[in-house]
Parts: C-alpha cells; structure tokens; sequence
C-alpha cells in the first residue's frame, strides 16, 4: 500500500485500500473499497460492498481508522457514527440501483458534471427509500445466478414522487432517531435533490449524438429509401433483373398513380385500424416511460390476421381477381409512399405540441430533418391508438402477406398452373410462419427498441408501410416473372434451414422477453445473468450467452433461406438478405452503444464473457 502512495503523491487513498465512503447527498459513510483513480477529474471510483460502484471526490472518504476513532470519542453529534452502525442493516448500494457509475464511465463522463449529480441523486434517492433490502450480491459484482432483481421501475416511480412522500418515506424508514434540526435538513436536501433532478433530467432531454450519418446523412434517407424501393420494384419487373442491366427503363410518370389503387390502400389501412380497436385480446402494459408512465396496449394482432384472412377468402370466393394487386404492385408501393410520407409530416407537426417528456431519447435534436427522420415524438397517440405500435405490426405486416398470395396466384395465372412452384410455395409458407409468429407474439414488441427508443418518424411510418410490404415480399415478385425449379431434396434442406433460424429467433426472444417480464419466473431459473445498475440483469447463459444477439443470427438465417428458393440467376431476390446483414450488424452496433450507456461496467464485463456478437467465432 506504501508503494501506491509513492506512486501517487496526488491521492491520498490507494487502490484496494478499504476505507469508509460518504453516501453522495447524505451525511452517511459506507465501508467501500478504492478500485481507481482518476488523476483528470480527481475522483475516486469505489466498490460498496454490494458491489455498488460510485465515483466520489477524495473530500467524501475517509480512512476507517479516523472513523473508529470518532466513534469511541463521541456518542451523539456525529453523524458518521450512526452511519457506520447502520451501515451493516442499511448498505446504500442494496436499495440503490439508480445508475452507477464505473471507472471507465467516470473518465468518459468527466466533464459532464450534469451526469454526474443525477446518478448520484438517483443512487441517494433509492438509499433513503428502499433501505431494508437484503443483500444478497457479492463484494465483486458478480452475479449470484439466481439473484431475481428489476428495480428500474422503482427508480422511475421514485423520480415521480412528489415532495411530500419524499418526507413521508424519509421519516419512515430511516431518520426518526436523529436530531430535529438534522432531518429537516436532509430532507430539504433530498428536495433539492428531487427539483434538481427534475431540472436536469429537462436540460439533458436533447438528443446529442446524432445517428445515420446525422442531419445529412437522414436528409439522404428520406430520398434514398423510396428511390431503393422504386428501383427494386422495376427491376423485378425485367425478364433480366441482373446488374448490368442498370438503369431499367423508367415508366412514364402518370402509370404511377392512379386514385383508385390509392384508396384502395386507405381502405385497406383504416380497415386494420378498424380490427385494431375491437375490444377483443388482452390489454398489457408497456415498458415504463422516462417519467415512470406505463402505457397500455391492446394485444389482438392475431385477431386481426385471423378477420383479415376471412375477409380476403371472402373477397376469392366471390371471385376477386387478387392478383390485381400484382398487376398494380408500383401504384400501391407508391401510394403507400405517399401515405407515408404526410403521415410523416402529420407526426412531425403533432410532436411539435408534444411536452419534453414524451418526446423520443433518439429523436430530440433540434433538427427538424433529423427528428422528422428518426421520429421526435416516442408514442404518438390519439385518444387510445396507439399510431407507431399499430403501423409496426398490422397494415404492413399482414399486407406483406396477403402481397405474397397475391404473387402467388398470379404466378398461377401468368403461368397458366393449377398449383403454385415448389418455390414459390416455400417463400409464400415461410414468410406466413414469420409473420403470424410475430403477430402471435405481438407482446413481445414491447420490448423491443423500436417502441422503447425510437420515435415515430419517416423512418418507421417509411419502414413499416413501405420497405417491409414491398420489399420483404421481392422473393415472391421475383418468382411470378422468373419461374425457378426447386427439386425435393433441395426444398427439404431449405426448409431445415429455415426451421433452424426459427427456432433459433423465436427461443431467444423468448428468452430474453420472459426475463425481462419476469426474472423471478422460476422456469428460468437455470440461467445465470450479471446484475446491473438498473436492477435489470444481463443473461449470460442460454442463448444471450451464446452470442449477444443471438436473436439477429436466427432472422439471418431465415433470411438466406427465403431466398435460397429463388436460385443463384441473379443477386436481386439476395437483395433481402445482404440489406438484412447490414441492418442487423449497424442496429447491433446502435443497441450496444445504447447499452453501454445504460448498463456501464456490467456490460462491459458482459462482453467479456460473450465476445461474439451475431456470428459465434466471426463477429
Ligand atoms: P433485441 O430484441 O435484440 O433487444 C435488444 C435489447 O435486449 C437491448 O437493448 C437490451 O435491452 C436487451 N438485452 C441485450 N442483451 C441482453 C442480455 N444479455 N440479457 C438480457 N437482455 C439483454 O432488439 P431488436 O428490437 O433490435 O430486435 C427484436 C427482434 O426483431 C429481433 O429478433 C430482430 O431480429 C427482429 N428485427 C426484425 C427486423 C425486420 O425487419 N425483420 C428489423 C429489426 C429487428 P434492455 O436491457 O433495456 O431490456
């Protein structure tokens, strides 16, 4: 220990000394442990012995052999002293799981002294009001496999309560024995603290990193992404879709509206919202919002595939030509482009009056393209409809599929065929399994980030009524213009291969959704995850274990096996899977970041333990 002192002149407490730490915003001292230092922002960053990691200025510790020493000399005035005799029944780190900070954060985050206090509050807050917790982590952080813990939402409630039940929770637990004067000051400080939070929780609401190549790069996007779209759709048309045939002649302009295709498409549209609002299928709730809110969500997608698919076998029993839809397909594409893009303009003006804290963590730049692109308001909502999370899953989704039937009977018409390909029969049942998966699971959408972090913007409203019906369907585009032969054995082991990327996406999403939901549930006691700062905990074995998207893997592999009955002729019905790959490996890279921030050293040493993010042993 000597020898850290002469390394360090600057400091006065050394690596691994154990010493006692001051609660941050109380009068309370801890035993903790010195992990680091950092010479910049002269903090120390110290282990409670739950393994609670904060950064304190060197002011806030103190050795414990001055402390053993106040504590025989004095028996009423010091606070300290009732500290440390609480301290074995009261830790600080086991009621607070507000968010930590870690060495490396604390070097990050230096000059972000707002970061800094709101962690610190948060960590107070949860001291004063959860103080009798049992502790059962160990000294180092490392999980204890079957620690069942999610405080988040405790920390948000926390955030959201008013100043009196601040007091009221204060008295209660933890200062009744001390000195009048003392609790009044500390809970006016813990009122300072709250309005504090609530201040800077308002100043740090801005979006300050900006994604997809930021205010150019989404102004790029807005145009890019239909012009792909446009692109793909005419070169499926060709009787030679290969690359060298770039340009494909482009159509003459008036083909590419015509009113009667466009309402059809409203139709279509206000009739899922229709199914939507039916008040059959159970209500749910969401994740909490940043102020502690829990939306409701009605859970009936499945319903709606199920009166969709009546509706259309009604519509075919009455001979309704489908394959309108085939012979109409760029009108439609464009007519939902439309669609999209004043739904776009509508959700971007709406946002403007939407109060600070609903408005999207990714989405709040100040920059109109930016914002408009990636959605400034989080859940966009009229009265109950909930806009973002009904486009995600009903008028794209199923569309995709009633697309994918029409091509097939197109195909049956074009080709004169009483039974559709092999080919297109496997790409049409895939696809089916896809989608009704997710509508059977449409709970699970919940948690995922494009309902928790992303706005509603033109990225979703485009993403959703556009890419995925008219571009996730090209395989079977493609198939009615180039009729491909898929012999038995071939079909068989691309079906294996489909089930395997199934089974592979839906049992880690499972698992990952099912822990999220309920990490006491004791059908997943077997798995073993790291605790974090959150209270929410990170899976280090079963599937979560294996790579850290071990769902993204299972929709690759899925993705290569429904294009794999389109045959090697050309690229273009790849062009799912290669966009896919892209997608997937920059949304890992955008979920890690985000992760990282959230979680800190646990994920970190959750990388550690499962370096492989999608692909085991590649990447
Ligand atoms: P994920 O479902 O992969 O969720 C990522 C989140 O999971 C993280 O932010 C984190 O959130 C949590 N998490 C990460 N690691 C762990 C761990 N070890 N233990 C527990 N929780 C962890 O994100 P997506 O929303 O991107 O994907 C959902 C599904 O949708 C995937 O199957 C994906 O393939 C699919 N998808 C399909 C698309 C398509 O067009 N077909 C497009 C995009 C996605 P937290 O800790 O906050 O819970």
């Amino acid at each position: 220990m000597l020898d850290s002192f002469w390394k360090m002149p600057n400091r006065r407490f050394a690596d691994g000394e154990v010493v006692m730490g001051r609660w941050p915003g109380s009068v309370l001292y801890y035993e903790v442990q010195v992990t680091s230092y950092d010479d910049v922002s002269h903090l120390y960053t110290v282990k409670y012995k739950d393994g609670t990691e904060l950064a304190l200025k060197e002011s806030d510790i103190r050795s414990q052999s001055s402390f053993k020493h106040r504590k025989s000399q004095s028996s009423s005035s010091s606070p300290s002293r009732r500290s440390t005799s609480r301290s074995r029944s009261r830790s600080p780190g086991r009621p607070a799981k507000g968010r930590r900070r870690s060495s490396s954060q604390s070097r990050e985050h230096k000059d972000d002294k707002k970061k800094t206090i709101q962690e610190t509050i948060q960590e107070t807050n949860l001291a004063l009001l959860k103080p009798s917790e049992n502790n059962t982590r160990r000294y180092n952080g490392e999980p204890d496999s079957t620690e069942r813990n999610d405080t988040s939402s405790i920390i948000l409630e926390q955030k959201l309560k008013p100043d009196l039940e601040i007091e009221r929770v204060l008295e209660q637990y933890s200062l009744r024995s001390r000195e009048e004067e003392k609790k009044k000051e500390e809970i006016y400080s813990e009122k300072k603290i709250f309005e504090t939070i609530k201040t800077i929780e308002k100043a740090s609401s801005k979006t300050k990193e900006l994604e997809f190549g930021g205010r150019i790069g989404t102004f790029m996007l807005i145009f890019f992404l239909p012009a792909t779209v446009f692109y793909l759709l005419l070169m499926c048309k060709q009787d030679d879709p290969s690359l060298m045939n770039f340009p494909p002649p482009l159509p003459a302009l008036e083909s590419l509206w015509e009113a009667r295709v466009f309402g059809v498409f409203l139709l279509w549209f206000f009739l899922q919202a229709l199914f939507s609002l039916l008040p059959i299928g159970k209500v749910v709730e969401g994740l909490p919002l940043s102020n502690g809110r829990k939306l409701q969500y009605r859970i009936n997608g499945f319903y709606a595939f199920i009166l969709t698919a009546a509706a259309i076998g009604t519509l075919l029993y009455f001979q309704f030509e489908l394959h309108y839809l085939y012979d109409h397909f760029m009108q439609f594409a464009v007519s939902a482009a439309a669609f999209s893009m004043v739904l776009s303009i509508y959700l971007y003006v709406r946002s403007l009056k939407a109060p600070e804290e609903e408005l999207a963590p990714g989405g709040n730049s100040g920059y109109l393209v930016y914002d408009f692109f990636t959605g400034h308001e989080l859940n966009p909502r009229i009265g109950s409809f909930d806009l973002k999370y009904f486009c995600e899953l009903r008028p794209g989704l199923i569309g995709w599929v009633v697309i994918n039937l029409a091509m097939l009977l197109a195909e049956m018409k074009i080709h004169n065929q009483s039974m559709p390909s092999l080919s297109m029969i496997l790409v049409n049942s895939f696809q089916l399994l896809y989608v009704v998966d997710a509508l059977w699971n449409e709970e699970a959408i919940l948690t995922t980030m494009d309902i928790t972090h992303d706005g509603f913007g033109f990225m979703l409203a485009f993403g959703d009524l556009v890419w995925v019906p008219f571009v996730y369907s090209l395989q079977a585009f493609y198939l009615v213009g180039h009729p491909t032969v898929v012999s038995w054995p071939v079909a068989a082991a691309i079906t294996i291969l489909n089930f395997i990327g199934y089974y592979i996406f839906r049992s880690a999403n499972s698992q990952k959704n099912n822990f999220r939901r309920n990490p006491a549930d004791p059908k997943l006691a077997y798995l073993k995850f790291i605790p974090t700062a959150t209270g929410k905990g990170l899976l280090v074995t079963g599937w979560w274990g294996f790579v850290r998207h071990p769902n993204y893997l299972g929709d690759i592999i899925m993705a290569l096996a429904w294009s794999l009955p389109c045959g090697f002729n050309h690229i273009l019905p790849y062009f799912y899977v290669i966009y896919f790959i892209c997608l997937l490996i920059h949304r890992e890279a955008r979920d890690e970041h985000h992760c990282k921030q959230k979680y800190g050293l646990a994920w970190e040493r959750y990388c550690q333990r499962v370096p492989y993010r999608i692909f085991p042993y590649i990447y």
